[in-house]
């Protein structure tokens, strides 16, 4: 197939899907259908806007039922959240934390918020998350077992976790990877911040390690306008971790007193409110994506030199992005497909810059990344809000 060819037929499946009278079509856009008026409006009425208040520990409560943790701890962004799972794992200063190449720049920077280093690791084409088979070998060829744990051997540094990335929503291969985890003696914690409402062989994700993080950022399946939380199954993590994101303060009526070198990291009541609205649509809002991934499945189809993204047969994901991938890496034809589709105002992006060819992060260690090269080169994510799939436009089709 030209590549002149794939481009038209792509843009044109893609349009066809896609409403009709709107001129852009952005990537994500947030959606309010529900009590989000009400209860920020109650928020605003009772003058509990900050970081105290019934809807951030509500906010808790529900989300640890959504998904199954038993304890849920609200921050401020989905990026602190992932600072205090990786401090709740024992990551220090000097530590090395394995973690994807083919991430969000979030789960890179925050393991350098704990003084501590990526050692990126490759994914599996499959559902994009970190390859247990290559990340096996490779610990195997560097590690060093020592008494206070896995060392390193060409740095000298202690490996202090695994942090895995449920990419785009798509569970990451997360029964091998923990049992890897396990038998180094390795923390295992789940960015999942893309994966609300996704599951890895019927469980939810974001607790299958010792911790998990969610972030509810404006573009992702569920939004607080800014927010994130932290999941864990250990009761006593939780509490230390919820200490941590309220300045470390002890409790009393009037005097400051912190133990700890603690962070201004609380989500606050309003967007707790919003979240708690956002939680309510939540069922629909991943009925709305499956039903657009069944579309956009079925429309890509036809086109020759492109395959629709679907799930791995382990999992049930949200679909928070659709993507397509291209059958040929190819960079050159990548621009051509992502130029035409915002030529035809539809705001599709690539998958991000991977991490080891950021400036901060290109000395970092690192396997061999082949998949993550071969995948930055062929993704095109494309446009998943969930009002493109209203059950009103449904019905006019
Ligand atoms: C969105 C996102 C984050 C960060 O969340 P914020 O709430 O924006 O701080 C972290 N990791 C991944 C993979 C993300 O997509």
């Amino acid at each position: 197939m030209s590549p002149a060819r794939l481009t038209v037929e792509l843009v044109a499946a893609v349009r066809a899907l896609l409403p009709r009278e709107a001129e852009t079509v952005p990537l994500h856009e947030p959606h309010f259908e529900g009590n989000e008026w009400r209860y920020v409006k109650q928020c605003l009425d009772s003058g509990w806007v900050s970081s105290a208040g019934a809807f951030v520990d509500d906010f808790e409560t529900r989300l640890a039922e959504v998904t199954e943790a038993p304890f849920a701890v609200a921050t401020v962004n989905g990026t602190a959240a992932l600072h205090l799972c990786l401090l709740g794992a024992g990551v220090a200063s000097g530590d090395e934390v394995i973690a994807p190449s083919l991430t969000f720049v979030a789960t890179a920077n925050a393991i350098a918020y704990c003084g501590a280093i990526p050692h990126f690791a490759d994914c599996e084409e499959r559902g994009l998350g970190l390859d247990p088979a290559k990340l096996a070998v490779h610990l195997e060829a560097i590690g060093e077992p020592r008494q206070d744990g896995l060392y390193n051997r060409h740095t000298g540094r202690r490996i202090a976790a695994v942090l895995a990335t449920h990419v785009l929503g798509h569970p990451s291969d997360l029964d091998p990877l923990v049992a890897l985890c396990d038998a180094h003696g390795l923390p295992f914690v789940e960015d999942a911040a893309e994966a609300l409402g996704s599951r890895y062989n019927g469980r939810h994700v974001g607790c299958h390690g010792r911790l998990g993080a969610l972030s509810f950022n404006g573009n992702k399946i569920l939004t607080t306008g800014g927010g994130g939380a932290v999941l864990t199954r250990d009761e006593a993590l939780a509490r230390r971790l919820k200490h941590l994101s309220t300045t470390a303060r002890l409790p009393h009526p009037w005097h400051y007193e912190h133990d700890a070198v603690g962070y201004n990291y609380r989500l606050p009541n309003i967007n707790a409110a919003l979240g708690c609205a956002q939680l309510e649509g939540l069922p629909r809002a991943l009925q709305a994506k499956r039903r657009l991934a069944e579309r956009y499945r079925r429309a890509l189809e036809p086109v020759e030199g492109v395959a629709f993204f679907a799930e791995p047969s382990y999992a049930e994901s949200n679909y928070w992005l659709n993507t397509v991938t291209l059958e040929v890496a190819a960079e050159e034809m990548l621009e051509t497909c992502l130029k035409a589709l915002h030529a035809e105002g539809i705001l599709a992006r690539p998958a991000w810059q991977p991490m080891h060819r950021l400036p901060m992060y290109a000395e970092a260690p690192r396997m061999a990344l082949d998949m993550t090269e071969s995948m930055t080169a062929r993704l095109i994510c494309l446009p998943s809000s969930v009002p493109l799939v209203d059950e009103e436009t449904d019905a006019a089709r």
